[in-house]
């Protein structure tokens, strides 16, 4: 999968299933993982990955403030698939010293301070999992937000040096949910009471009809900039 490929390669594959396939195939099962933050995009492509490959590898990055109802999504998606995560967490001294100095809740306080959350819990441990691959499989999708709008398919990762593959970028919500439905995939009771993206629990809350779908992530924030840092430094815009 040379990098000069990738617009080929954008070209060539449109289906997600057959996408996976390709990237496993040509990376190697080992040399490739998929991030799962339990959303239904996630839910998919743990689907659709453990049956090209069950021995296949899917991470969560747990930041010690998920909802509880994804510890019981994890839980019961190990049961349904027969798999284990790998799961990465923060280095417990970025932890004690950030929390002792500022307290619990600091990241409302500022962007410069929220960032700062992300990356000591999320940016920090995925770097981690990262070094160990030569690709990342992510369930992004281009109708969530504006900075989302150019991502592909396959996409060079050049903050990493790896491969990002978004098999489902350009699937809409209702093709999410109807393939999840048609599939009896397991997924978070948070989209019952409205929640449209998972993320940590003081940091994510529902959102009304008509809403975009992710104005519930760090809803205190200006729509055009907000990521955690998880997908900064690809092709796509941040
Ligand atoms: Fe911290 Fe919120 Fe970012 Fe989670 S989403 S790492 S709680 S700032």
């Amino acid at each position: 999968m040379e990098q000069l490929e990738l617009k080929a390669l954008n070209g060539r594959y449109a289906k997600p299933d057959e996408v996976i396939s390709y990237a496993v195939e040509n990376l190697g099962v080992s040399k490739i993982a998929l991030a799962s933050s339990l959303s239904i995009e996630d839910q998919v492509l743990t689907h659709m990955l453990l049956q090209v490959d069950p021995g296949a590898r899917i991470f969560v990055i747990d930041t010690g403030r998920h909802f509880q109802k994804t510890y019981d999504l994890m839980e019961q998606t190990m049961l349904r698939y027969k798999f284990n995560y790998e799961v990465y967490a923060p280095e417990s001294k970025d932890i004690e010293e950030l929390v002792s100095r500022l307290g619990p809740n600091f990241f409302y306080e500022s962007v410069e301070l929220r960032k700062k959350c992300c990356d000591i819990r999320k940016v920090k441990p995925l770097k981690r999992v990262l070094s160990t691959v030569d690709g990342w499989i992510c369930g992004l999708r281009r109708e969530q937000s504006p900075t989302r709008q150019d991502m592909e398919i396959f996409e060079w990762d050049e903050g990493n040096s790896i491969y990002k593959i978004n098999p489902i970028v350009h699937w809409s919500e209702e093709e999410v949910w109807a393939y999840i439905k048609a599939n009896d995939i397991p997924y978070s009771h948070l989209y019952s009471t409205g929640f449209r993206s998972i993320g940590c629990q003081p940091c994510t809350r529902a959102v009304q009809p008509g809403q975009d779908v992710r104005s519930g992530r760090w809803w205190w924030e200006d729509p055009d900039k907000k990521e955690c840092g998880l997908h900064l430094g690809g092709h796509a815009p941040a």
